[in-house]
This record gives structure tokens, C-alpha cells and sequence, in this order.
């Protein structure tokens, strides 16, 4: 059991948080933002994850786990100091690291004894290093401190799940005491499986990049097949069924949709993309991915308005699903953005509806009208544009809504709707790479 404190109570600190505390330690979660403290402390939590309130409550009332706006003294309480900031893009696609740099001068000031400084964040391949170096220099070379790369694989949606079940836990070090102290931080885990990999900084720094880059190239790859799909009468889902049957290639991230976003796809690419330029690599692989995922969201607001015959002037449109994937409220780089935009752009309205991030999205457009039902948001429209793969829109009544809307046009960017039932009903829709009946 370790005294651990995580800086950075977004996503990633506040499931990390949670998880380590289900493992039995004790964690402080802190972050400089104080109205989320208050609200954590309140019993509210700020981020809609599934199954992460459940553990929160569990290990706050068990006395595990505490939010703080402290942070000195929790860093000084703590044996474990975790960054998990935010490192957005910065200028160039590289990594803005200012606030993960201005931990590091909070965690310099308060090392009163031995502490593993750990990072969490998804950092450059190089950072720890630089990390490393600044504390040396703000604590004049005293050794009272040892540094750990642990990246964050968790997938928003499934975080806690994916955190308490982890494919794999990478620690990189040069400290065998740190590393021993990691490993009973997560013990839990490796009773009856082992899946932590021991390495050093620089490698499991890359190992996150290279990660997130493959996935994202992945679901580029697929978007383009589906494209040359659509141009020569082939069945995309039957392919990437066919082709996720293959061990070699797997079925997973193969789904072809509206082009990928989120917190971290967009942005590691570009990390890496701005790494490889530095050290004067091309990375021809990883700027395809990015180019083809711009294409794709373009894409999909010009079959929008093929759909429409070029004019979208004074059309009602319904964009269902706002969040960048289903059961996460975060709508950052979703490509409902994009489209929303590009309505507006073009003269038209727009009525949102997302079961969980409508809030999320005022805070970018508050000139579109949102709505807490569904049905109520299609009352009247001309079309509807799906972006989320929401299970709701999987089993949406198209026969009530043939009969509420104005008009009969569906954009299917997830392929989530029944093509036989459409065509049926009389609508006109387009999709992703499939088939037309
Ligand atoms: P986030 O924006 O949700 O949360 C960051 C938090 O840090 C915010 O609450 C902010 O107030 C706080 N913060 C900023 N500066 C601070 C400071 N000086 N002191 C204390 N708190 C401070 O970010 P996130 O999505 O949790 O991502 C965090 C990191 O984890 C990023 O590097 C991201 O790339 C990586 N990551 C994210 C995911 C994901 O799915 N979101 C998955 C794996 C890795």
C-alpha cells in the first residue's frame, strides 16, 4: 500500500485516482481547478465515465481515496507523485508541455523526502529526461528522488474498466527501487497474471506513441477501404469482418465511420509527427493517417450535401451524437464539430441532440438548439446526420420518425441504421462503404 498523490483530476488523473485506490492505496487526487475538488468532495462527479462513480464512492467513503486543491501538502504527505495534466498540441504539433512543466516545479519545491516522480501524461519521447533534469537543477543534485514513465492505454468509455483490467502496465526506469514500488502500487494485478513490462523512460514514452499512432492509422486505413468501397459496389463491413478474423490483424478498430477524434489520437499523431520532423525522420505512415482522417471528415460533410443537391440554405438538420465516440461526454476533436460547422457554414440550422454531452457542446456552439429527447429534436427536420455510435440510435423507430420528419434524408456516419428498413420506409441515405439496397 503506497501514499500516492495524482496532480491532474481530469479523464485520466481522476480514473487513475480511483483505480489505485481500488488496489488499496491511498491517493489524494488534486488539481488547481478547486470548483471540481469542491464538487468531488460534494459527491459530484465532473466527467460522465461508465462505472467510475461506483468505485469513487466506494474508496472515498472506505477512506482510500481524497480530493485535494492542496497540492504542496499532498505532495509532501505523498511516497508517489503523479502527473496526469493535460498536454494538448502546442505550436507545430508538438506537445504543449507548460503544464506539465509547472508541476514539475510544484513537485521540485515539495520533495521533503524520497518520492517517486511519476508521469502519467502522454509526453514526447525525450520528456522524462528534460523532467529529470529540471528537478536535479531545482533541488541542486540532492538524489531524494527517482522518475517513472506510466503511460495511460485507458480508453474513454470503458476507463475504469479498462484501467483495473489493463492489457499491460509499462513502467520505465533506470531505478529498481521505483520500479519495486510501482509494482506494489499494482499489485493487485500481477497475482495471477503478470502484465507489467520493466523498461526504460525513452521506450515507454515511444510505447504510447507508437501505440496510439498504429490504432489511429488502423481506423485511417479501414476509412479508405470503406471510400474505394463505396466507388466499386464492395461491402465494407463484410471486409473488415473478414478481415478482423485474420489473428495477424484483429477485428478491433476497424470500423469505418466519420474520421477519428478525441483527446489524443489528433494530438499524438501530431506529437509524433513534430518528434520525427526534429530529428529529421520522415514519417511517411503517420502523416498519411493524419491526412486521411482530415479527408474523412470532409468527406462526410460533402456527402451531406450530396444528399441535399448542394443546398443546404434554411435546412434543419438533426446531428445525433455529439461526443467523438459513444459513452464518453468528450466532445474534443469530435467530428460533430466539423459537421456542425460546416451546416452552419452553409446556411443552415441545426437541432443536437447526445444523451450525455449536449452541455460539452454549448460551451462551442451556443447558436444551435439542443434538445433532451430525441424524437422531440427530429420533429420537423429535413435530415438527420448520426455522428455518435450511441446504442440509442441503434434502435431508433425509423418508421416514427419517417412520420415526424419534414423531409427524408439520413447520413449514416457510423453505419449503425438498417439499410433494408430505410429503403423501405422511403428515406434517402447515404452511409460509410456499404452497400446500397
Ligand atoms: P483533462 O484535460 O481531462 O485533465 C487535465 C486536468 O489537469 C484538468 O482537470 C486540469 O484542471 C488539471 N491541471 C492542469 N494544470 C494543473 C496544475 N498545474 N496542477 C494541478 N492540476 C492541473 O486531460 P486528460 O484527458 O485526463 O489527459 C491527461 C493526460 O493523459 C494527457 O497527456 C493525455 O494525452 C493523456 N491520456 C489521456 C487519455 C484519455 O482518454 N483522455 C488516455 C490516455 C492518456
Amino acid at each position: 500500500m503506497k501514499n500516492i498523490t495524482i496532480i491532474g483530476t481530469g479523464y485520466v488523473g481522476l480514473v487513475t485516482g480511483a483505480g489505485m485506490s481500488e488496489f488499496g492505496n491511498k491517493v489524494i487526487c488534486v488539481d488547481i481547478d478547486t470548483k471540481k475538488i469542491d464538487d468531488l468532495n460534494a459527491g459530484l462527479i465532473p466527467i460522465y465515465e461508465p462505472g467510475l462513480e461506483e468505485v469513487i464512492k466506494r474508496n472515498f467513503e472506505n477512506n482510500r481515496l481524497f480530493f485535494s486543491a492542496n497540492i504542496e501538502d499532498s505532495i509532501r504527505r505523498s511516497e508517489v507523485v503523479v502527473i496526469a495534466v493535460g498536454t494538448p498540441q502546442g505550436d507545430n504539433g508538438m506537445a504543449d508541455l507548460r503544464y506539465v512543466y509547472s508541476v514539475v516545479d510544484t513537485i521540485s519545491q515539495n520533495l521533503n523526502n524520497y518520492k517517486v516522480v511519476c508521469t502519467k501524461s502522454t509526453v514526447p519521447i525525450g520528456t522524462g529526461k528534460e523532467i529529470i533534469k529540471k528537478i536535479n537543477n531545482n533541488i541542486q543534485g540532492k538524489k531524494i528522488f527517482d522518475y517513472v514513465s506510466n503511460p495511460e492505454f485507458l480508453r474513454e468509455g470503458s476507463a475504469m474498466k479498462d484501467f483495473l483490467w489493463p492489457d499491460r502496465v509499462i513502467i520505465g526506469t533506470d531505478s529498481e527501487k521505483a520500479y519495486k514500488i510501482m509494482c506494489d502500487i499494482y499489485r493487485p494485478l500481477y497475482i495471477n497474471k503478470n502484465p507489467i513490462t520493466y523498461t526504460s523512460v525513452e521506450t515507454a514514452e515511444m510505447i504510447k506513441y507508437a501505440s496510439n499512432a498504429f490504432l489511429a492509422l488502423k481506423i485511417s486505413y479501414i476509412n479508405e477501404i470503406a471510400n474505394l468501397c463505396e466507388l466499386l459496389g464492395a461491402d465494407v463491413h463484410d471486409v473488415a469482418n473478414a478481415m478482423g478474423q485474420d489473428g495477424r490483424i484483429s477485428d478491433k478498430f476497424l470500423h469505418p465511420g466519420p474520421g477519428f477524434g478525441g483527446s489524443c489520437f489528433p494530438k499524438d499523431l501530431e506529437a509524433l509527427l513534430a518528434v520525427s520532423k526534429n530529428n529529421k525522420l520522415k514519417m511517411e505512415t503517420v502523416k498519411a493517417a493524419i491526412t486521411a482522417n482530415k479527408n474523412q471528415k470532409k468527406r462526410m460533410t460533402s456527402k451531406l450535401l450530396n444528399l441535399f443537391d448542394n443546398n443546404l440554405n434554411k435546412c434543419t438538420i438533426v446531428v445525433l451524437g455529439l461526443a467523438f465516440k459513444s459513452n464518453t461526454d468528450d466532445i474534443r476533436e469530435s467530428a460533430a464539430i466539423d459537421m456542425i460547422n460546416f451546416i452552419i457554414d452553409h446556411g443552415g440550422f441545426v437541432n443536437a441532440y447526445d444523451p450525455i454531452a449536449n452541455k460539452e457542446m454549448y460551451k462551442i456552439f451556443n447558436n444551435i438548439k439542443y434538445y433532451d429527447n430525441v424524437y422531440n429534436s427530429i420533429k420537423n427536420a429535413d435530415g438527420i446526420v448520426i455522428m455518435t455510435e450511441w446504442n440509442e440510435f441503434r434502435s431508433l423507430d425509423l418508421k416514427r420518425i419517417k412520420k415526424i420528419m419534414k423531409g427524408n434524408i439520413v447520413l449514416d456516419t457510423r453505419n449503425i441504421l438498417n439499410m433494408d428498413q430505410l429503403s423501405e420506409l422511403g428515406f434517402i441515405y447515404d452511409n460509410v462503404g456499404r452497400i446500397k439496397k
